[in-house]
């Protein structure tokens, strides 16, 4: 006699059938034949799993394989078009409702749906929390509910969408109907507030390695941005498609003509441009081979676009998982691909000043800061990138050396920096905290500068004392004592660089310091050395 488990299996087409004859794939990949059959069989859980790694599956599967219709809860009306459109191609029966549609269409899915006449159905989540759909959904045979993007639900988070608090709603009206919710960027404290307000504290997360090991993460310091970015594109990327982030509209416009006049096929993107223009310059970067595209934050979530050859950054991101989404938007189809970015102490400061001057609370800004400083961490490490970056989503990787970064390809010299910390942060603690980096600098190497003669700095012990230092260097040493925390930049008083509590320890000599050397190719500002 066979087992309860055959019979059932007997009875509704088997997975791995589905995902041939419907989907024209072969085998499932990592996790999702594991996910497929907890859902189907009826469980809630987590997803997490990287951009590119095949999420939609886990819900679409099991919506085929179990009664009624799966509710995909999605935040980008574009992707969910898209969705729908492939699933309708492959003989599935899905729909979306969100605003797009007229009243009548809108109508005629509501009574499909009904019907039991749909597979899958894309609901936008303000639209779902509608009292109307909400009892429509009370009405209907529901196979499951998909949160898509659930991170959106956290505050915390650099995705942050309030309609997505109001989703708890679906655990108590549900609580039946299985839930899976899935992301592609999830820190612990996001990941608590996924399973929290989606009810899925008793739920098995399912996480996979979120390592990128096509990618290869670079961070370079800052020194002309668009000369360094033309010369990346150049030098390892020239005729490839690319995305350039910026954080301003007027740096975007300013860049994507750099690279223009400089021979690079670059379009600018930012929510400032006109619909049309920004609707065209999508197009072609999707469709025709080798554009960049220069853009803000506003532009990538939703595009599916596999031949992404790098992501350049030349501000930074607000946090490591931003970093981890922008850049993985690069080398979805497997292929080598870059991460890059240049960075310097400026956008360090630049975020903060953002953070402090926001009008958020203080416990968000406290957790942004600390988002901000491990971000700057990862961009002062001299270990591996990729186990840093893995780490901070809470993987553990096998050896020390990826060999796909640039730390691990070219390991920076690391020397003592003890004494170079002291000097500096001596220099801050005696000019009185209330200067900023280069005139720190200048009280160090000894230049006689008009601000350093105005406030008799040159009468002070430090003046002159870090001589063995070039500019460069100093701000390297600044950047790195600002990354593990004994100094920081006041954005309230004009960036001066101020002492933290950790800093006494350092100054005792209590504290061993570990600093890397400035990256060759040293050019100091000539001209003010005789100012
Ligand atoms: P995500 O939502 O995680 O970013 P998608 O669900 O869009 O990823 O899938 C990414 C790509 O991987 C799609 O082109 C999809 O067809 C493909 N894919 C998903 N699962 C498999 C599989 N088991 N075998 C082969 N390709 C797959
Ligand atoms: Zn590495």
């Amino acid at each position: 006699m066979p087992a309860p488990a055959a019979l059932h299996r007997d009875s509704v087409p088997d997975a791995l059938s589905v995902l041939n004859s419907v989907f024209g794939l072969p085998a499932f990949r990592g996790a999702q034949e594991e996910i497929v059959r907890h859902v189907t069989d009826g469980g809630n859980c987590l997803v997490l799993m990287p951009t590119g790694g095949g999420k939609s599956l886990c819900y679409q599967l099991p919506s085929l394989l179990r009664e009624g219709c799966g509710i995909v809860v999605s935040p980008l009306i574009a992707l969910m078009r898209d969705q729908v459109a492939g699933l309708l191609e492959a003989g599935v029966n899905a729909a979306v409702l969100n605003s797009t549609l007229s009243f009548d269409e809108a109508s005629e899915v509501e009574r499909r749906l009904l019907a039991g006449d749909l597979d899958l159905l894309y609901v936008a989540p303000e639209r779902l929390l509608t009292p109307r759909c909400l009892s429509l959904l009370g009405q209907a045979n529901i196979a499951l509910f998909a949160i898509d993007e659930a991170h959106c639900v956290s505050q915390w988070g650099h995705d942050f969408r309030p309609e997505y608090i109001g989703l708890s709603a679906i655990a108590e009206r549900f609580p039946d109907v299985p839930r899976i919710a899935l992301t592609a960027t999830a820190d612990a404290m996001t990941r608590k507030e996924i399973v929290t307000r989606l009810g899925l504290s008793d739920a098995p997360s399912f996480i996979s390695s979120f390592d990128r090991p096509n990618i290869r993460y670079e961070i370079v310091e800052k020194q002309n941005a668009p000369a360094q970015l033309k010369a990346f594109i150049s030098e390892r990327h020239a005729g490839d498609a690319g995305i350039v982030y910026c954080l301003s509209r007027a740096k975007v416009e300013d860049t994507a003509q750099a690279l223009s006049s400089a021979g690079i096929a670059a379009l600018p993107y930012h929510a400032g441009l006109d619909a049309g223009v920004r609707a065209r310059n999508q197009d072609r970067f999707i469709n025709e081979d080798g554009v960049v595209i220069v853009a803000t934050i506003a532009f990538g979530m939703g595009i599916d676009k596999p031949d992404v050859r790098f992501v350049a950054h030349l501000d930074l991101p607000k946090s490591i998982e931003a970093y981890y989404q922008e850049t993985g938007r690069a080398g979805r189809d497997g292929k080598a691909s870059s991460a890059w970015m240049a960075y310097g102490l400026s956008d360090i400061v630049q975020q903060r000043r953002m953070i402090d001057e926001s009008t958020a609370s203080d416990a968000f800004k406290r957790v942004s800061i600390g988002k901000l400083d491990a971000l700057v961490a990862l961009a002062e490490t001299a270990g591996c990138r990729r186990s840093r970056l893995l780490g901070y989503f809470g993987e553990e990787v096998t050896g020390s050396n990826c060999g796909n970064c640039d730390n691990c390809l070219s390991p920076p010299q690391l020397r003592d920096g003890k004494v170079a910390a002291q000097k500096l942060l001596s220099c801050a603690y005696r000019t009185g905290q209330r200067f900023g980096a280069m005139h720190l600098i200048d009280v160090l190497v000894g230049r006689l500068t008009e601000k350093v003669t105005q406030f008799g700095h040159d009468k002070l012990s430090v003046f002159g004392i870090g001589r063995e230092l070039n500019e460069k260097q100093w701000r390297a040493v600044i950047r790195q004592l600002v990354a593990m925390g004994h100094l920081r930049a006041d954005s309230e008083a004009f960036n001066a660089l101020k002492l933290t509590e950790s800093a006494r320890g350092v100054l005792k000599g209590e504290t061993e310091i570990m600093l890397r050397e400035a990256a060759p190719g040293t050019r100091v500002r000539a001209s003010r050395a005789k100012s």
